[in-house]
């Protein structure tokens, strides 16, 4: 579900990394590099079709009810998994996002525009750069890429766990639910861990966690 950012940037950079004819470039060159490819090879959809007009309206509606942020971009394409936040400021979303139920959609959209309000982008950045401060040529990265691996791999549960608490405060603010939050996860299908996703039983718990602690607050405060 909500294949993000980091997803793909993991094992792009890892293996972009790896190998030899990456000359001069620092890591988060690299890691723009790979995001802007893989945008490259995202067919744009039509966004005057009935799904796609459903996706811009949900994503509007979320707009209203987030933080103030810098200028996002929606784009509504054919050959990505559900939904991605990329470069920072982009959330590409697939075309068929717009035939699930409009509670679903909005967590979509919140989530994937939680990782970009938290700034996951530059952060994923960080962290391949402390590993990784110079030239991306194997001598740099051969020795360090299983503890890249391991630290990205936390930070990206992390950064899941923080985007879907963006998300529920999103969709909290609107007047959804706790079931109505959590049961966008039965929708979507029920998954184990992943290297990149936390399963969804832990993602539930963590929200049934959170909303029991927190209490809904306007849309100027801080994220939830
Ligand atoms: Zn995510």
């Amino acid at each position: 579900m909500m294949k993000s950012i980091q997803q793909a940037l993991v094992a792009a950079a890892l293996c972009l990394a790896a190998t030899s004819w990456v000359q001069a470039e620092t890591i988060v060159n690299v890691l723009d590099r790979s995001q802007r490819m893989r945008l490259e090879a995202m067919h744009p959809a039509d966004t005057a079709t009935p799904q796609a007009l459903k996706i811009s309206a949900s994503f509007d509606k979320v707009m209203q009810h987030m933080p103030p942020s810098h200028a996002v971009e929606l784009r509504i394409v054919r050959g990505v998994g559900l939904a991605e936040a990329m470069q920072g400021h982009i959330v590409a979303v697939h075309e068929s996002v717009g035939d699930l139920p409009e509670t679903v959609q909005l967590f979509i959209l919140a989530h994937e525009l939680g990782h970009i309000a938290h700034s996951h982008w530059s952060q994923m950045g960080l962290l391949f750069l402390k590993w990784v401060p110079g030239e991306v040529v194997p001598q740099n990265t051969n020795a360090v890429s299983s503890q890249l691996g391991r630290d990205a791999s936390a930070l990206t549960y992390n950064m899941e766990f923080e985007a879907d608490a963006f998300a529920m405060g999103v969709l909290r603010r609107m007047g959804y639910t706790l079931d109505d939050v959590t049961s966008v996860f039965a929708c979507l299908g029920m998954y184990r861990d992943s290297p990149t996703h936390p399963s969804s039983f832990k993602r539930i718990v963590a929200l049934r966690a959170l909303w029991s602690r927190d209490v809904p607050s306007s849309p100027s405060s801080s994220s939830s």
